[in-house]
């Protein structure tokens, strides 16, 4: 170990924070670069270095004072990133975050591997979805190729109306259409690879969302042990592809016997925040020590755990009972959909 050695992240939300404090709980120093004063993360910073993203000076100064840069979020402006290459190791690499940014490259990436995802089209006009609707003569979800997360940036377009309703008080960023997936359920892999090419995966955990909002993950998910299996293997596939360092997110649909990759976010993810009280390491220890090249830990699952999020709102009439680990993220500002905090639930493995 070399507990001086200081990590940068960039963003200072709950998964800053989180990994923040398992860094911490390592010796590590850790600066965070974000914009909010109010940030999460500035709780168990060692050092805030407040600017915009797109105040290149102000990132690159930060980024000199760092041992290993890392992020916390996807839309991170990657000429920016390009500057800071020169100067320190960023993980997980600008390559990974180039693809995830944006859902058509991450599509064609993911196909490009012979992995499916659901069916897209490129949407550069109003008129692309005008003539994909009557084509297609089913429902679309319009997402928008930069910038979506929790649901943000989709509309579902059923008829010509939706989209000159739509269209009246709103501009079309450059987007993609997917069909709507009737799936049997959601589940994610949550996988770690070191630079020596080490992967660890955890237990792939079943997840419930509501208006494009993670609201639970469940562990075990009662899907078929083949099927779980195939989302492991796929998930391996993109990171060795990748040469990937870090923890990454990989969502699917599964339907029947397919399964579908929705998106991959290189960083740690929502739909891992389980691993915190469910299995002998938590997603945030596995990130630091591969970026900080130490040895993987066990992925292994010790107990039954459901994630519920705290969303809109920092109580529940779970938070006072004996086996729940209860996580505020201690955001100034409360609103209908952003993630407040979220509880663990555990039981005996298997009970
Ligand atoms: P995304 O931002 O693409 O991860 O979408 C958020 C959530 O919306 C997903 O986890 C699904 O629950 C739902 N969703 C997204 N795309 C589709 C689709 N093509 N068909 C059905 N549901 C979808």
């Amino acid at each position: 170990m070399s507990p001086s050695k200081t990590i940068g992240i960039l963003g200072g939300g709950q998964l800053a924070k989180m990994l923040a404090t398992a860094a911490t709980d390592l010796g590590f120093n850790i600066n965070i670069y974000c914009p909010d004063r109010d940030c999460p993360a500035a709780q168990v910073a060692n050092k805030m270095v407040f600017g915009n993203y797109y105040e290149i000076e102000n990132v690159v100064a930060f980024a000199k004072n760092v041992d290993v840069l890392t992020y916390e979020f996807e839309n991170i402006d990657t000429k920016a990133l390009e500057e800071l290459e020169k100067i320190v190791s960023i993980r997980p690499s600008i390559k990974a975050l180039k693809i995830s940014q944006d859902r058509y490259t991450e599509k064609n990436y993911l196909n490009s591997l012979g992995i499916k995802t659901t069916q897209f089209y490129k949407i550069d006009e109003v008129s692309d979805i005008e003539k994909l609707l009557i084509e297609l003569k089913k429902p679309i979800l319009l997402k928008t190729r930069r910038l979506g997360y929790d649901g943000k940036g989709q509309v579902l377009i059923k008829t010509q109306k939706d989209i000159r309703e739509h269209f009246l008080r709103n501009k079309l960023p450059p987007s993609i259409a997917e069909e709507l997936v009737n799936f049997e359920r959601e589940l994610s892999v949550i996988i770690v690879r070191d630079k020596k090419g080490n992967i660890k995966t955890f237990e792939p955990g079943e997840n419930v969302h509501e208006n494009g909002i993670l609201v639970t993950t469940t562990l075990p998910s009662s899907t078929r042990k083949a099927l779980k299996n195939d989302a492991t293997t796929i998930a391996r596939k993109i990171v060795a592809d990748l040469d990937y360092i870090g923890v990454m997110g990989v969502e699917f649909f599964l339907k029947e016997h397919e399964i579908y990759v929705n998106e991959i976010a290189p960083r740690v993810h929502n739909s891992g925040h389980w691993t915190m009280d469910g299995s002998y390491s938590s997603q945030f220890q596995q990130h630091i020590r591969a970026i900080m090249d130490l040895p993987l830990l066990s992925t292994e699952r010790h107990s039954d755990v459901i994630m519920y999020n705290l969303i809109g709102r920092v109580t529940s009439n779970l938070v006072n009972d004996e086996l729940a680990k209860v996580y505020i993220y201690g955001k100034k500002k409360i609103s209908p959909r952003r993630k407040m905090g979220h509880i663990n639930l555990i039981k005996k493995k298997g009970s």
